[in-house]
């Protein structure tokens, strides 16, 4: 039984991009660590890395090329220091080497060992990447991955990259999760529990989720403590400090923890309300172009958006830590339900995927967390979803930036909005399913001109006029 658990939906890792960055990243460490399992790290004499399609096209501006070479090191993505991620290239050319897993050295030329084929894709999906290693002895091995969207990655011939497991509750539609909440009296975040323990103890749950909400706290916090230029060569001025230094006009706290604190007790008025949410948002995007640390929620792009919205529930209705957990839990269900029934992937789904996909986890965590029955929460995900329906994918310059940074915010303020919407909805009276918004989804995407897929080949990437240098 094929299961997706909160911790696949959930990823720590660095920006800017899940599919075109860590994707390709968990690709080359998994090549490498294939060839070790082998016995044939040691004899590697050289390698070549090759991107197709959508890895190729949007690949610099999403700093795939980067991403690639972290992994070829074996620089783990969850605790590497992010500081260096952005100089791997220009060190690894003077070097003219690289330390495969960080310690078997050969020769490497990013220029030369790392090719981008602009107008080739492979049939099983558009983000392939494929790795050869010539060995000591003549021979060559090679393996050819897709990145599927959200950070995972199969291997030629597999299947999803999911997991073999049986869960208690193996749901793959919103009615089923209706069915079995129903049948079984559990709101949606007790279902997944009883799934997650499939995998591990409530220990082990409980440490992961809070490590993840800690590091989706500290985005937040980072983002709106830093200024200047994001990378890339567009001249995007960050703005989520410069929005936070207004709303926060007197800085009475000394780390995360207290800056929380002394947001959860000033006074809101809505139009505060509106504008802490959105400079949640900023702020994580804005970490993750600039090849912070963040986590897949459920990708890269869209990963401003259960922060920011988590970060609300958090300030604006005094929720516990347990809380936050419950909302996690409750939102990695949706998400589940999207990559099985749909996509995940902008690069197959536009970004209706991505953005699209966080609103509508969001929106249904929060109605549960706010007291919704789980019917308000699946109708606040369809809601969402309803109003992200066909929304593309078209980055300037190929940069996780423009328009995504902002739309983070949209998407967070969408899924406040569908939460409200259905908490005061009966869910009975509802014409649009979940599952029908899915399938809609996945039928829009199917019919979306490849422009909008994460090609930078249509859209705003084509109306605006960019000289991206590179930097
Ligand atoms: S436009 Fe949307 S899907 Fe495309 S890179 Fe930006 S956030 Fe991701």
């Amino acid at each position: 039984m094929q299961r997706i658990s909160v911790f696949d939906i959930f990823k720590i890792g660095v920006g800017p991009s899940s599919s075109h960055t860590m994707g390709p990243w968990r690709a080359a460490e998994r090549f490498l660590y294939e060839l070790e399992a082998a016995g044939n790290l040691d004899s590697v004499a050289s390698v070549q890395v090759e991107l197709f399609g959508s890895l190729a096209k949007t690949g610099r501006g999403h700093g795939t090329d980067i991403a690639v070479l972290m992994g070829l090191r074996g620089e783990d993505p969850a605790s590497c220091d992010t500081r260096h991620v952005g100089h791997v290239i220009r060190q690894t050319e003077m070097a003219g080497e690289i330390a495969l897993l960080g310690r078997k050295i050969i020769p490497f030329d990013p220029a030369a060992d790392l090719i981008f084929h602009y107008n080739r894709s492979l049939p099983f999906h558009p983000n392939g990447i494929r790795l050869s290693a010539r060995l000591d002895d003549g021979s060559t091995v090679e393996g050819t991955y897709y990145s599927i969207g959200g950070g995972f990655v199969v291997r030629e011939g597999e299947a999803t990259g999911e997991d073999e497991i049986t869960a208690p509750y193996p749901c793959m539609s919103a009615a089923e999760i209706a069915d079995c909440c129903h049948g079984h009296g559990l709101s949606i975040w007790e279902m997944v529990r009883e799934n997650e323990r499939a995998w591990r103890d409530d220990v082990t749950i409980d440490a992961g989720l809070r490590r993840i909400w800690g590091t989706m706290a500290d985005s937040i916090y980072r983002g709106c403590h830093a200024d200047g230029d994001l990378p890339g060569g567009l001249r995007v001025v960050r703005r989520a400090q410069h929005m936070h230094r207004k709303l926060m006009d007197v800085a009475t706290y000394h780390d995360r923890d207290s800056w929380i604190e002394a947001i959860r007790s000033r006074p809101r008025t809505f139009q505060d309300t509106v504008k802490w949410v959105s400079c949640f948002a900023l702020a994580v995007n804005e970490e993750n172009a600039a090849f912070g640390r963040v986590v897949t929620a459920p990708t890269n792009g869209a990963a401003g958006v259960i922060p920011a919205v988590l970060m609300h529930f958090v300030c604006a209705h005094q929720a516990s830590e347990a809380d936050s957990l419950r909302f996690l839990l409750t939102a990695s269900a949706i998400g589940g339900l999207f990559k099985t029934g749909a996509t995940i992937s902008a690069a197959l789904g536009g970004c209706q995927a991505e953005i699209g996909v966080s609103s509508a986890m969001a929106a249904a965590a929060l109605t549960e967390c706010l007291g919704g029955t789980v019917d308000q929460a699946l109708m606040a995900a369809e809601i969402a979803m309803e109003h992200h329906l066909g929304l593309t994918c078209d980055p300037v310059g190929g940069l996780v930036q423009i328009p995504c940074i902002e739309r983070n915010a949209m998407g967070a303020m969408k899924a406040i909005t569908a939460a409200h919407i259905a908490l005061e909805s009966t869910p009975q009276n509802a014409r649009v399913s979940l599952d029908a918004v899915i399938r809609t989804m996945w039928e829009t995407a199917r019919d979306m001109s490849d422009k909008y897929k994460e090609t930078a080949e249509g859209g705003l990437a084509v109306q605006i006029p960019v000289n991206v240098a590179e930097c």
